[in-house]
């Protein structure tokens, strides 16, 4: 379920060649498990049209029920007819007015796309993207705006175009026949503050559920920063229903990060829990060696490692915290106010590492093996603190 209240969803889209069954199932499940809770394929020609079935099947077979969603431009209206296999296995069709096309109606691409959903009994997202704009309608409101006695900006009247787009589509999908709460509705821009300005437009002006993403945001830390730049502050102001990160990945690099980051997102944001969450210091001169940053790295890896595990076996585990400090200074604080804390010593301190649980101090490591005791009483503390399911 998608807006209403319901949690912010976090979804994810494969860069496999979609008629490559293979490699496409080993995505999303890669995905899935990362812990996408929707999955966008490309499906752009006929060989992935007829690949999505098989997909949809490997993928039950294999025990992962994740919802696909198909990304059409151009053809989607012919493929959805011609492979309604394709049409029945998709959770979801997403539609790009700019480049559906337009045509009479008994053969309007538009119009096919949407009767096939309410055939099917699927929903649609509405995905409007600056990049392939409906040019039909850019230029006609760029002429309305000529004629005014003071004319926008052509930025502000190409945001105005994105928001008349998405709109004006959803509200044909509706004569059509297509429920409101049926239809998701997504403005992408590649650049943060055009981003905050429409959509929080659109959030005025629509009640529909809304995904929310900067479009091709980059790499790296540049894609991660952007594109948390502009989610926290239309989140922080409850504009969004679902989330993806559009993060270019490096050559042969994991794309299950985008998923990472957006989860880290609104975890750090306090809007949903996915994982155990590491609260560690940045370091500084008192920390003269890398023992902490390693441990912090390896309870880190530990916790995503369990995780999967451990949300099959107890109730609210994702909530836990776990603070690695470097040093006496803000070490027994901030482990105080995590659930369990160690604080490492500093260069020059005891060569001792308190460890706190539930705000107590509860034991002190000494010696070569902190990290692997460390890890051993993290577990223990979840096997004893959470709940298990029956
Ligand atoms: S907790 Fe200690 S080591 Fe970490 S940043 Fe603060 S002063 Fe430096």
């Amino acid at each position: 379920m998608l807006g209403g209240g319901a949690p912010i969803v976090v979804q994810s889209m494969t860069n496999t060649d979609t008629a490559d069954i293979d490699s496409t199932t080993r995505q999303v499940l890669e995905l899935a498990k990362a812990g996408s809770e929707l999955v966008r394929i490309t499906v752009n020609t006929p060989e992935a049209a007829a690949a999505v079935s098989h997909i949809r099947r490997r993928l039950d077979v294999l025990g992962c029920s994740v919802p696909l969603v198909g990304d059409f431009h151009y053809n989607g209206h012919r493929l959805l007819t011609t492979y309604p296999d394709c049409a029945q296995a998709l959770a979801k069709y997403r539609i790009n007015p700019g480049n559906v096309g337009r045509n009479r109606e008994e053969d309007d691409p538009f119009t096919i796309m949407i009767q096939t959903a309410i055939r099917y009994d699927k929903p649609v997202r509405i995905g409007v993207n600056w990049g392939s704009l409906d040019q039909n309608l850019v230029v006609r409101m760029m002429d309305e705006n000529a004629r005014l006695s003071e004319p926008l900006d052509v930025k502000e009247v190409t945001r105005a175009a994105l928001i008349a787009s998405a709109l004006e589509s959803a509200q044909r999908a509706q004569n059509l026949g297509m429920q409101a709460n049926r239809i998701v509705l997504s403005c992408k821009v590649s650049d943060v503050q055009d981003l905050i300005a429409v959509y929080r437009t659109l959030k005025l002006q629509c009640d529909y559920a809304l995904h929310l993403g900067l479009t091709e945001a980059g790499m790296g830390s540049k894609g991660i920063v952007a594109s948390t730049a502009a989610l926290a502050v239309l989140l922080q102001e409850g504009i969004g229903d679902t989330i993806r990160i559009s993060l270019t990945p490096e050559p042969g690099g994991d794309r299950t990060q985008e998923v990472l980051v957006g989860q880290e997102i609104l975890q750090t944001m306090g809007l949903r829990a996915f994982a155990p969450m590491v609260t560690a210091c940045p370091g500084c001169g008192r920390t003269t060696s890398s023992f902490f940053q390693e441990l912090a790295q390896s309870i880190q890896r530990h916790l995503r490692t369990q995780m999967p595990l451990w949300r099959e076996q107890y109730v609210g585990v994702e909530n836990m915290t776990v603070a690695v400090m470097g040093c006496v200074v803000n070490g027994p604080g901030e482990s105080k106010l995590a659930n369990i804390g160690i604080s490492l010593p500093g260069t020059g301190e005891t060569p001792a590492a308190p460890v706190y649980i539930d705000g107590e101090k509860a034991m002190t490591l000494r010696g070569d093996h902190i990290a692997a005791e460390f890890t051993s009483i993290v577990d223990d503390y979840v096997a004893r603190k959470y709940i298990r399911r029956p």
